[in-house]
This record gives C-alpha cells, structure tokens and sequence, in this order.
C-alpha cells in the first residue's frame, strides 16, 4: 500500500461521472488533493441546464431514475434534498406518435410488457391480430440458453413484431438512441431476461411483480400516514416526498447542474483546470503518473469545437481516475501502455443526439399536451425520436401559460441530424412536430444542445468487453476509470462508476 500524507488525485474528464469521483475522494479523504482536468470551458461534461426568461431548460438530462440509489443518495449528500421533485401526478400518461396523431400507450404498459389486459385489448395502436400475438406471449417458452440477444429479436420472440415496431421500439430508442438490432438485451434490459427465466413469460413476471409492488405501496402509505399524523402541520408537499416514496423519477428544481456547483464548490478552485486537454498518460517515478495536458480553447460549449494547439505542459500524481468519454480515452490508455485495455475500448460505437427546446405560448398549441410526452416509432419515418413535455412533468420549469418542449433527434436513426446548422435542426424538428401537436404560433425561444459521439452503443458483446477491460484495469491498481459506457447510461450509473472508481483508488492510500 503507498503510504501518503496527502494523495495527489488526478481526475481527467469532469463529467458527472468525474465529479462524482472527485467528491467521493474529497469526502472519504479530506487531505487528498485533487485536481479536475477537463477539456470544455465549464464543468459538468453533458449534464448542463440554462434558466433564460424563467424557462428552466436541461440541455441533456432531464431527470432521473429512484430504483438505482446513486443519483438520490449524492443529492442528499449534497444538501439538495428538498429541491428534488418528482413528476407530477395528473400527467403521468406517455404517448406514442402514429399515423401523425398521437395515442396513448397503452396504461400498465412497461417499456417491454404489459402488465393489464384491458388497455391492451382496446388501444387503437395496434391490430386484432397484433393484440392476438402478444396475448400469446404468455405461452411463448423461455429461451433454454443464456446467450445475449439483440432487443428486436428478443422482443418479437415474446410479444410480436408489431408490438415491437409500434410500442417497444419507440420507448428504448427514446432512452438509447440506438439501432435495436444491435442493441445487447443482456447490457441494457437484463431485468427482461431473469424475468423470462423466473416466470417463463414477461407478462407473468410483469403482473406478480407489480402485485408485489401494490403490497408494498400499501404498506409504505399506512406507515407514511402513521408517521405524517404525528408531524407538525405547514410541511410543504415537497419536503413530504422525501424519504422512500419517490416516484420513479426525480430532478432538481433549479436544474440539475446544480450537481456541479455543489461539488465545485467543495473542491479547492485552484485545482480545477477547464479548457484543458490531457493527451496522454505516462508512468512517472515510484509508481505515480505523469499527466501532460495542453490548453485548449473552445470557439463554443460543445467538446468538438476547433482547438488551438498549445504548448504541452505535465505534473505527477499518486494516483489517476479516467473519465473521458471512452473514445477520449483510447489515446491515453495507449500512452500508459495498456494496450489491451485500450483496444477494448475501441470496440464501443457511439452515437450522437440533438435536442431542441422549444417554448410557446399554450394557446398556440392545440393538443392538451396532458402527459409527459411522446416518443415516435422508427416506422413512422419522422426525424424526431421523442418530445418530452417538459413542464406538464415538471411545472416549476416555466410560467402559466408558456408551454416548454424538449424535442429530441439524432442517435443511429438520424446520425445526420447532429451535424446540421441549428436553424437547420430548428426548422426542420418544429416541422416534423406541428401536425401532431397542432402548433398554430411561431416558438417565443428555442435552443439547441448538440451532443456528438456521446451516447455510447451497448451492442453484442459489450458485457464481454467490459469484463475483459475490468480484468486488464485490476492491475493497475492507482488507475481507474469511470463513465456511461461501464453500467449504463443514466446518471445514477455514471455516479456508481465515479464512486468505485474513487474507492479502487483510495485504498492505495488505506482509505
Ligand atoms: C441528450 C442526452 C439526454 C440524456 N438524458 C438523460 C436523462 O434524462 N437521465 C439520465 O439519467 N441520463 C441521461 N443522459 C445520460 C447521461 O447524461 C450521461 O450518460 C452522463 O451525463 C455522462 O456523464 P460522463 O461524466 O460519463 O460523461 P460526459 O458528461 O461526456 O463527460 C466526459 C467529459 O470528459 C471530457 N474530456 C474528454 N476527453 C478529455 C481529455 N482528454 N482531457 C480532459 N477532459 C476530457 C469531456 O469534455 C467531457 O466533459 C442523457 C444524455 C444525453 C446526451
């Protein structure tokens, strides 16, 4: 074990997953240095909101999820408890786009089952024989090997391919942004899978979990009630959502960067270098690490921006967590000699995304918009993947009267979009959604977010990779990474890998 005062902590990449090393660094070991390196101008990687005119607009992630405790338990270490929120309840309902109109999914439906029959037998989303089909997943046997299989094959064996096409395919492609055919089951729905191997069908696992779910709610509502008689009246709704009955996504109100600005705040500002590339990574005297970085200026927010080329300046470190993006991290593990692991990063496709916020007034809109939003099926050709109405989930986000759309695009289904001109992307998103939402008015503000080559793949194989990688990593023990390509995606996940990294770390130093 490297005995040292004051560990010197280099976090290269200052990402929620970054930061959320960093933090956990600076909590578990107060006399550790740490110092961010990060190549755009401000922290926080994709995670960033903006407040114009009272519109609260997240410029990437829009909330996230409870079952996964990561993202809940930072804000509470953070002192941002009481500004979470959850969604509201009168408009919980999704929609899905067809035939230009927009239809609700059907209720009870969960991103890949159903769990009622009756919304399933009269929604006009799908055909007598399609409806047919997926009543017969219940008898539909279970895959006999565990081999991993893409999300298309796996949910036309169970439910059917027009299931799949009008109601599966649209809700993942909303959250991945990526082509089902190639997208592993086993990296990004596994639950699917043990609930296929448990119960021999989706729908019989779907309705004895949600069975379970009902006796657990009643059960937390009795002690809740128990609990709310013997408080004190004035509590306001918001504080009274804490603890665990949080719906199944949260945000902040005031935005979600204020994640950022929270640990920024805790961390010595003297060791924060933004605008600053790290180009590669080298073995340093007794064991530590040399990390070169360079300046670099960034002509706009987005990390693909045109770079001045600066003199390379270096500095060692006792130990090193890498939070790039995975492609980012390629060159640097290449530098630190670990080839291996770095090839195993090569095989990770990304992807990119755009979203447009768009505002309007409400009387501009002719559908009531009464649901969280819409997510639009690849067959019906439109170059949106999703809208989400961001202030039917979250009212606090804009004023009575104004309605706040996130418009989402891009990912393998229109790769092109990300690199159009943003009145281009403008133009074109606000087109492809008039019809369905009625839209009479011209928008009062809009603003794009485009995140290129972020959204990692996890197509076959991905599990395999990442393993060999995890192997290739463990001997290298004040050397760690973290990032969405690991567990997932979602923040909560980006937060878990930060920690684990953080901790790999730490216990060089006996902490
Ligand atoms: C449009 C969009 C919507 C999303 N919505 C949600 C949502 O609603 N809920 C949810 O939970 N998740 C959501 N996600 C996913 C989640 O936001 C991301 O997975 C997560 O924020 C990634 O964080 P990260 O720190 O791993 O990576 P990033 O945020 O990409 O951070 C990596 C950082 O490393 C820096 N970097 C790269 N190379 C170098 C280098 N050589 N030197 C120094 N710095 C470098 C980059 O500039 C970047 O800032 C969304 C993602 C996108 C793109």
């Amino acid at each position: 074990m490297t005995q040292s005062k004051n560990p010197r902590i280099a976090v290269i990449g200052g990402g929620i997953s970054g930061l959320s090393a960093a933090n956990y660094c600076r909590e578990q070991c107060p006399n550790a240095e740490i110092t961010i390196f990060e190549k755009r101008n401000r922290l926080g990687g994709v995670l960033h909101t903006e407040i114009v005119n009272g519109l609260e607009i997240e410029q990437s992630i829009d909330n996230f999820i409870t079952t996964i405790p990561y993202g809940l338990d930072l804000c509470r270490r953070l002192g941002l408890e009481s500004k979470l929120v959850t969604t509201t309840p009168r408009n919980r309902q999704t929609f899905i786009l067809w035939k230009n109109r927009l239809h609700k999914l059907p209720d009870g439906f969960m991103m890949m089952a159903p769990t009622k029959w009756w919304p399933m037998a009269v929604t006009r989303l799908l055909t007598p024989m399609g409806k047919i089909r997926a009543a017969m997943e219940y008898f539909i046997p279970a895959k006999k090997d565990d081999s991993d299989e893409s999300m298309e094959s796996f949910a036309v064996r169970r439910l059917g391919r027009e299931v799949f096409e009008r109601l599966i395919e649209p809700l993942v492609s909303g959250v991945y942004a990526a082509d089902m055919k190639r997208l592993s089951l086993l990296a990004t729905l596994p639950r699917f899978r043990e609930m296929e191997k448990k119960h021999g069908s989706l729908i019989r696992a779907m309705r004895s979990n949600c069975a379970e779910a009902k006796k657990k709610a009643r059960a937390e509502k009795k002690s809740a009630d128990r609990t709310s008689s013997a408080k004190t009246e004035g509590k306001t709704s918001e504080t009274s959502q804490s603890g665990p009955r949080y719906n199944l996504f949260v945000t902040l109100k005031g935005g979600l960067r204020q994640i950022v600005n929270e640990i920024e705040n805790r961390l010595d500002p003297a060791l924060i270098h933004c605008g600053t590339q790290v180009v590669s990574l080298q073995t340093g005297e007794n064991g530590k690490w040399r990390v070169c970085w360079k300046k670099v200026e960034e002509s706009e927010s987005n990390a693909q921006s045109a770079a001045v080329p600066q003199s390379i300046q270096s500095e060692e470190f006792d130990g090193v967590i890498l939070a790039t993006e995975s492609h980012s991290m390629i060159p640097l593990l290449e530098s630190a000699s670990l080839s291996r692991a770095a090839r195993h990063l090569a095989g990770i496709e990304h992807t990119g995304t755009v979203i447009l916020t768009a505002a309007f007034r409400r009387d501009d809109i002719g559908h009531p918009l009464d649901g969280m939003g819409t997510v639009v099926p690849a067959i019906e050709k439109n170059p949106v993947l999703a809208i989400s109405f961001s202030n039917e989930k979250y009212p606090h986000r804009a004023p009575e009267g104004i309605v706040l759309l996130r418009i989402f695009s891009g990912g393998s289904r229109n790769p092109e979009v990300v690199s159009m001109s943003e009145e281009e992307i403008k133009a074109l998103l606000i087109k492809s959604i008039t019809p369905c939402l009625k839209i009479q008015g011209e928008p009062i503000l809009t603003a794009v977010s485009r995140w290129p080559n972020t959204m990692p793949q996890l197509h076959f194989g991905h599990l395999e990779r990442i393993d060999e990688l995890r192997k290739e990593m463990a001997s290298c023990p004040t050397l760690a990474i973290a990032g969405n390509f690991l567990s997932g995606v979602g923040m909560p996940y980006c937060i878990q890998t930060g920690e684990e990294a953080a901790r790999k770390i730490l216990g060089n130093f006996g902490k």
